[in-house]
């Protein structure tokens, strides 16, 4: 006997004929194949697109990304310089993604979580990332042991677009996480 569904495409309940039947009739087998259609036509642009991408790109939106990320986990904490409260919601309003030691002179660390904190535009931009202070705080909130690992961290890495792909989908994944506990917060 087979048991009662609910159509994909009318949302009505309906008695399937087959166990892999989706919906309830022809019409909505019709909307049914075009909509998946549609899906794999986007999905095939995606990888054409994805194709095109060169690792420059990949590393762009890599930093988009987790730079996207420390703002939101970062978001509610003072700048971690002069250690100022004024930030927008994760629009990076006011609020930069400071990386303590700059992704120029030691670009290994771009992607270091202890490396970069929410930072207000101040420090960032005019004063050049407001180091000294940014010690203080960074020492404050870890202790003095891991600030000397970043300092001294200077193995060589190098990043293929494999790897910026990856950092752009975890970060990317871990932002969202962030984002629904502060909306959910609020
Ligand atoms: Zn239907
Ligand atoms: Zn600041």
């Amino acid at each position: 006997m087979a048991r009662t569904k609910v159509c994909k495409v009318c949302k009505r309940d309906f008695n399937p004929m087959r166990s892999m039947q989706a919906v309830c009739g022809p019409r909505c087998a019709i909307q049914h194949n075009a909509k998946a259609r549609e899906k794999s036509a986007r999905k095939a642009l995606r990888k054409r697109k994805e194709a095109l991408k060169t690792k420059a790109d990949w590393m762009k939106e890599a930093q988009a990304a987790f730079n996207a990320y420390i703002r939101a986990r970062d978001y509610g904490k003072p700048c971690i310089s002069c250690g100022c409260y004024e930030q927008d919601r994760f629009t990076g309003g006011h609020f930069d993604c400071g990386h303590y030691r700059s992704r120029g002179a030691a670009a290994h660390l771009r992607f270091n979580v202890f490396n970069a904190h929410g930072q207000c535009k101040r420090c960032n931009r005019e004063l050049s990332g407001n180091v000294v202070e940014y010690r203080l705080r960074l020492t404050e909130r870890y202790g003095p042991e891991l600030v000397q690992r970043i300092e001294h961290d200077n193995g060589a890495r190098t990043f293929d677009a494999q790897y910026a792909k990856r950092v752009k989908a975890v970060f990317s994944r871990k932002a969202r996480i962030y984002k629904k506990i502060f909306r959910s917060s609020l």
